[in-house]
């Protein structure tokens, strides 16, 4: 199918040449009537992909955006550019929304953007089941997924009761954050057949990511903001409290910030969003309460204050550098607190057993994160797709700042074997006092200190040691069980380092080992 009619769209109405890597296959799908997901990155030009179509197809285009922010932004820039569209959501009046039903049910807009919630109103239903529609468009999709990490029942409950429409034509659902597991979950729940998934990778080659241990968080944060002072950028705390800490800390100091998070009212926050959006305020202090649905194209950096909860969070959030294109910076300040924290977070949330596990698999990957020597973009990549070839991006931290690699071969060992003497019962710290020699009354209570490996490290510090332990786990020579306290375990990639089958390599100086130590 050629798209003469669409690209004309694309030429007159949006003013761009050609279509972007996706946005025509997508688009091809879609006319087709084949129900189609595309999983662009941030910034890949997801709207357009449902926008143009919905102008070429007769009948009302419905976006389904869990974003109620984001509408109001999403419709002007359609109406600027001459397009009868229009949102109806909670923000509005109710007779302003009956005023906007009615005008949907005499068919006056060609896209209407409405919440999940709407479909719960029989109201509403009704005119949608009455008027033509070319088709209904799910953004954000990967809130319909329990496997998302930003899940949204509402949305997904809606779901089925859609399907029972028949004047639907097509279901479209976009999305820039999904695992395999999510994709397959969206595929199955909208039926969209593999042919149709049109997934562009999630590489967003302007964004290089940085990986910052070590170091005191405030000191480095104060001289990154001033060697960057013109430019906006957005710092994520892991808490509100960490949030107000860190805001009242650079305004002592002087420096002009914006703050976010649910604890404040709507009043403050909508006030402190419009600073930032018109660079009135050019950094913002923030929770991961602000962002979902914040289109602003020229921040230039985000730090991450302290590791999120998981990789999907983590790449939307620092994914919200760069929308422009231009090269633009993620760093993630890391701290062994974090994970305690992120820890805490989990077990006093309300979940389920079976969802905390779940959340603990996903911590202990960006826990993994955290301690890779690999590129950290493929680690990204790899973890979203696990058909990406690793490689190195030459532009994240890591592979930036490759020292000369090493043979650890010998002190992995040690530490395979310290931990398969230790019955693969204990955790990262009690291995990492172990390999010490530590004095520690309950390593003595389990009888750990006559085991052969005691102490065979010892030259090293239990934080080297942790952080040597958590390395082996990144690059999956050891594994942990899941949950609040894993434990370790060996994997077949062990076994191979114990047979000497495989080197390990490292790129920091080796443990100086304990020589009469015995660990064969
Ligand atoms: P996403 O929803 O995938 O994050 P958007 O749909 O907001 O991305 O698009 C990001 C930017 O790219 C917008 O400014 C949009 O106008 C622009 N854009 C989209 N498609 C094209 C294209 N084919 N050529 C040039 N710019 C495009």
């Amino acid at each position: 199918m050629t798209l003469v009619k669409e690209e004309k769209i694309l030429q007159t109405y949006f003013g761009y040449e050609t279509f972007r890597p996706g946005q025509g296959q997508t688009i091809n799908h879609i006319l087709q009537l084949h129900n189609t997901l595309a999983v662009m990155p941030t910034g890949g030009g997801k709207s357009l992909c449902y926008q143009i179509p919905g102008m070429s197809m007769d009948g009302t285009a419905i976006i389904i955006s869990p974003l109620i922010s984001l509408m109001k932004d999403q419709v002007d820039a359609l109406q600027a550019l001459g397009i009868p569209a229009t949102y109806i959501n909670s923000s509005l009046s109710t007779g302003e929304q009956q005023a906007r039903l009615r005008d949907v049910a005499n068919r006056r807009y060609k896209f209407v953007y409405v919440a999940p919630e709407r479909f719960e109103s029989m109201t509403f239903v009704n005119v949608i089941k009455r008027i033509p529609l070319a088709l209904v468009a799910f953004d954000e999709a990967h809130c319909i997924s329990q496997w998302g990490h930003d899940f949204r029942p509402s949305y997904r409950s809606i779901v089925p009761n859609l399907k029972k429409l028949s004047n639907i034509p097509v279901f479209v659902a976009l999305t820039a954050t999904a695992t395999e597991e999510v994709i397959h979950d969206i595929q199955e729940l909208l039926y969209i057949a593999d042919d149709h998934v049109v997934n562009t990778g999630f590489e967003r080659e302007n964004l290089s990511f940085h990986l910052v241990k070590g170091k005191d968080k405030q000191s480095y944060i104060r001289s990154f903001l001033e060697e960057h002072r013109e430019e906006s950028g957005i710092i994520y705390t892991a808490t509100r409290k960490q949030a107000d800490a860190l805001y009242d800390q650079l305004t002592k100091r002087g420096i002009s910030v914006s703050k976010y998070h649910a604890g404040l009212t709507e009043q403050e926050r909508k006030e402190a969003q419009a600073a930032f959006i018109h660079d009135e305020k050019s950094i913002m202090i923030a929770t991961n309460a602000f962002g979902m649905g914040i289109d602003k194209s020229n921040v230039r950096y985000v730090i991450h204050y302290a590791m999120p909860m998981n990789i999907e969070s983590y790449y939307q959030e620092a994914g919200r550098a760069g929308r422009d294109g231009e090269p633009s910076d993620c760093i993630l300040l890391f701290s062994p607190q974090d994970v305690q924290l992120q820890k805490f977070l989990i077990e006093q949330s309300q979940m389920d057993e079976a969802s905390k596990q779940n959340e603990y698999r996903k911590l202990q990957a960006m826990i993994n994160y955290c301690h890779t020597h690999g590129c950290l973009t493929s680690f990204i990549l790899d973890y979203f797709d696990k058909k990406v070839i690793k490689g190195s991006c030459n532009r994240c931290s890591n592979c930036v700042e490759r020292q000369e690699k090493m043979d650890i071969t010998e002190e992995a060992q040690m530490i395979l074997s310290c931990v398969k003497r230790m019955g693969e019962r204990f955790g990262v710290g009690m291995t990492a006092k172990v390999l010490k020699g530590s004095k520690d009354k309950k390593l003595r209570e389990f009888r750990l200190d006559q085991i052969t490996t005691y102490g065979i490290l010892s030259a090293y510090t239990e934080k080297e040691l942790t952080e040597r332990i958590h390395f082996m786990i990144a690059e999956q020579l050891l594994a942990t069980e899941e949950g609040q306290y894993p434990t370790l375990r060996l994997n077949q990639n062990s076994v191979d380092v114990l047979k000497g089958k495989r080197p390990v390599e490292m790129f920091t100086a080796p443990i100086p080992t304990n020589e009469n130590a015995d660990y064969h």
